[in-house]
């Protein structure tokens, strides 16, 4: 992405700005190289194929945020081929914020700080990479304008403390921030090495990542040639799709396989990089063919797909409708599937002292009274600690019925009832060609 593109982009995201109207500072000022430092080498060129993330914030260490935008970048860095290889959360404190730079530093090609960027006291992370590089800050007058003008607009006296936040140290570029008052920096040391701090709302980090960072970051050469895939399972636990993989596959180091019990689903995942003339994505085939070979049967999706999304794509090659009535269930069949926009019906029936009822009459029943192409039933009945589910269907092309047992009881059983329900109904339509 280009530097006007990435301008562009920031200027688009403009209308879901906290301080409007929002007018950032100009693009080639935050684009232009940094000053170098007196003495400063030219940054030797140096891979990025190694990161750390340090999230600081003693709201972290406390408990009382949890730590989303450490996640939202080791999922895109390994994405790009990069190995993340600590992520740590971190108080405000100098000393510690200092100490765990300088240690990342011996480690990593890039280190990545979010949080600390606040104009209060508490916010350090510009004080404590300046004193990593040795440097001093300034004031920047031209991001000092602008911070200055988005108080103005707002017919607000600007606060003092806000200068902090126009801060720069010579071997810093700064990273624009189009969704609030904390401009990042992109810091190049002279071996090569990056430190990049972010600010901590997910919603000024993310943006700044996608349209200042990764295109830094692109243009810098980034990662290796790497390959990703997830295989969503269900109907099988973790322990047996382990023992079905084998020890040789899950403990390769390249291409690793390897499983994580999710809500949703027991997922495998296969990840390769380039290796002795072989694509990432050959090795991923290979690996990805051994897991197929043991527990194809079990796969209902890939990647991040939900069940409300591999339902909807099911519905929509169909150009189909869903309707469900769900009984002694709590609601969880609702709740799994509530961002499935081809349910315009769901009904929840909360009756465990009522007659017992025929699912695939009911399933026919909701099809009928929502005017849908497909109608579910399910309905959960507590048996010895577990539960069970009836489950019916009725589809243009005819009805079918099924009974699972969730190994679990009270809402995680009913969450597995939903669960299962949906993977019937998901693989009943599925059988079924449109
Ligand atoms: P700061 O840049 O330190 O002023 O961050 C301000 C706010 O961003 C905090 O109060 C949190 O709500 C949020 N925040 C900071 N760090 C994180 C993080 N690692 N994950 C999610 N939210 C965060
Ligand atoms: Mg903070």
């Amino acid at each position: 992405m280009g530097t006007a593109e990435s301008y562009q982009r920031v200027r688009a995201t403009r209308h879901r700005a906290r301080y409007p109207p929002l007018s950032m500072p100009d693009p080639s000022h935050a684009q232009r190289p940094a000053a170098t430092a007196p003495g400063h080498a030219s940054p030797a060129p140096r891979p990025i194929l190694t990161a750390e993330l340090l999230a600081v914030g003693t709201e972290l260490t406390v408990g009382e945020t949890t730590d989303t935008n450490s996640g939202t970048l080791a999922r895109s860095l390994v994405a790009h081929g990069v190995t993340v290889g600590r992520v740590s959360n971190l108080p405000d404190d100098r000393a510690v914020v200092v100490e765990a730079i300088r240690l990342a530093l011996t480690r990593a090609d890039l280190v990545l700080t979010t949080g600390g960027l606040g104009p209060t006291p508490d916010d350090l992370t510009r004080e404590s990479v300046a004193e990593v590089c040795g440097e001093s800050v300034t004031v920047d007058q031209e991001i000092l304008a602008w911070l200055q003008g988005l108080w103005a607009r707002r017919r607000l006296p600007f606060p003092g403390t806000n200068v902090k936040q126009a801060w720069v140290i010579p071997s810093a570029t700064v990273l624009p921030n189009g969704n609030g008052t904390a401009p990042g920096w992109w810091v190049d040391r002279p071996d090569g090495r990056v430190i990049v701090t972010l600010p901590g709302p997910p919603r000024e980090l993310g943006p700044m990542w996608e349209g200042e960072v990764l295109p830094r970051l692109a243009a810098r050469g980034v990662g290796v040639d790497s390959e990703v895939r997830t295989l969503r399972l269900t109907g099988i636990g973790e322990s047996q799709v382990a023992e079905l993989l084998g020890e040789a596959l899950l403990r390769a180091p390249n291409p690793s396989v390897a499983t994580y019990a999710r809500h949703e689903a027991v997922d495998v995942r296969v990840s390769a990089r380039a290796e002795a003339g072989q694509s990432a994505a050959a090795l991923a085939d290979e690996a990805e063919a051994a897991v197929l070979a043991v527990l194809g049967d079990h796969v209902w999706a890939r990647g991040d797909t939900s069940w409300a999304g591999a339902l909807g794509d099911v519905l929509a090659e169909r150009g189909w409708t869903l309707a469900t009535t769900e009984r002694d269930t709590r609601g969880a069949l609702v709740s799994l599937l509530r961002t499935l926009d081809r349910l315009p019906f769901a009904e929840v029936v909360n009756d465990p002292e009522g007659p017992a009822s025929d699912q695939v009459a009911e399933a026919e029943r909701v099809r009928a009274q929502a005017g849908t192409d497909v109608g579910l039933a399910i309905r959960g009945t507590p048996a010895r600690g577990e539960m069970r589910v009836d489950i019916g269907i009725a589809t243009p092309g005819g009805t079918h019925r099924d009974r699972k047992l969730a190994l679990l009881r009270g809402s995680q059983g009913a969450d597995r009832a939903a669960i299962a329900a949906t993977s019937v109904l998901l693989a009943h339509l599925r059988a079924t060609k449109p």
